[in-house]
């Protein structure tokens, strides 16, 4: 298989991390016998320095020549006292909305060598396994906003397409996974809610092998952290998906190994890690690159279909951190640390 990929590194530890994940992406590229071209551009801080823009048009031209993204944060001190349109985070919200990117992923897989790191007792934490599906581009965020002196207003607003293309999307995804969908809303007071339901009751006539359930946004805040292990995955809208990404997202005990894809119908999509551009620790070796490599793992399922690729680079990881390597963030007691090349050599060499 062919594809081309647009490299976005930004900020921060971001050229690390990605680096790392280029080299496990053209290690699982020899092993299989794909070529993956690789194109790199600037986004973010780097972009401004550079071109006085946060997402410049050669950025995005590059983007839209290719089959995905891979990008690895963005922002900084350096940039903070700048205006609204030349911040960093500005190049992240522009890249997804140019490119439509609706369906925001972020799994959260226990890793059973990790466990010491989650707040939850390990019998809780130890069979988490979930994805949870955020509806990215519509909502109460982008509703019409008012103010009024004293009286303020934000328009939550959801049509049936909307919703449609998120579940659909939800639907395939439970598909690929275990088979359960849980669908959250607040369907006893939100009519966008009651829309919602609605469209996922109406859809799961197409997927008769998926396993639905609805939930309140509320009693799921509370499963989420009494019984995980309960979730496979789980779809919503724009805000109760923030919150909900976040909580789930403190399971693992550490922002380094989370991996997050944001995509749209045609698979094209945008694979970054979850965690930042950790200025406080950038260009000494010592980021995790697990996060990024993972992404690296979903863009192969999601967007390029290479299943057994992608399990490969999920094994791989999940072996590293079993046979005791870790970088400094997640070393324990006497082990020494390993920088992120080092801990990205083991990687490659288990592939
Ligand atoms: P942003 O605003 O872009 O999210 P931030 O610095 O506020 O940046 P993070 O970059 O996510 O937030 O970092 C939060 C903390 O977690 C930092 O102390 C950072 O060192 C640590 N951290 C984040 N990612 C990693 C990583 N991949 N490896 C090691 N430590 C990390
Ligand atoms: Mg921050």
């Amino acid at each position: 298989m062919e594809k081309k990929i647009t490299v976005l590194p930004g900020d921060g530890i971001g050229p690390e991390v990605v680096a790392s994940a280029v080299r496990v992406l053209q290690a699982i590229g020899k092993r299989y016998n794909h070529e993956f071209q690789l194109q790199y551009a600037e986004i973010g801080g780097a972009a401004i320095d550079q071109y006085n823009n946060p997402l410049p048009d050669k950025t995005i031209a590059m983007c839209e020549e290719s089959d995905a993204i891979l990008l690895g944060a963005v922002g900084g001190p350096k940039w903070d006292n700048n205006p609204p349109e030349l911040r960093p985070e500005k190049g992240l919200l522009n890249i997804r909305k140019t490119f439509d990117l609706f369906s925001n992923l972020r799994p959260v897989k226990a890793f059973p060598s990790l466990l010491d790191a989650s707040p939850l007792k390990r019998e809780v934490a130890e069979n988490v396994d979930l994805m949870i599906v955020r509806e990215l581009t519509g909502g109460i965020y982008f509703g019409e906003k008012h103010r009024d002196l004293d009286q303020a207003s934000d328009l939550n607003i959801y049509s049936r397409a909307e919703i449609e293309r998120i579940v659909d999307n939800a639907f395939e995804l439970a598909r690929l996974r275990r088979g359960k969908l849980c669908s959250v809303d607040k369907a006893n007071v939100l009519e966008t809610s009651r829309l919602w339901r609605e469209v996922v009751e109406e859809k799961k006539e197409q997927y008769p092998d998926v396993e639905v359930e609805h939930n309140l946004v509320d009693s799921v805040a509370m499963k989420l952290i009494t019984n995980p292990g309960h979730y496979d995955v789980v779809v919503t809208d724009n805000m109760f998906g923030d919150i909900l990404s976040d909580e789930a997202s403190v399971i693992t005990g550490s922002l380094g190994v989370l991996p997050s894809a944001s995509i749209r119908s045609d698979n094209f999509g945008l694979y970054e890690p979850v965690h930042g551009s950790a200025p406080d620790i950038a260009g000494q070796g010592k980021a995790n690159p697990a996060a990024t490599i993972l992404s690296v793992a979903m863009m192969l399922r999601y967007s390029f279909a290479l299943l057994n690729e992608a399990a490969e680079i999920e094994r791989a990881v999940s072996a590293v951190f079993e046979d005791g390597y870790f970088t400094a963030d997640l070393a324990k007691g006497d082990s020494r640390a390993l920088t992120t090349d080092e801990w990205t050599d083991r990687v490659i060499a288990e592939i």
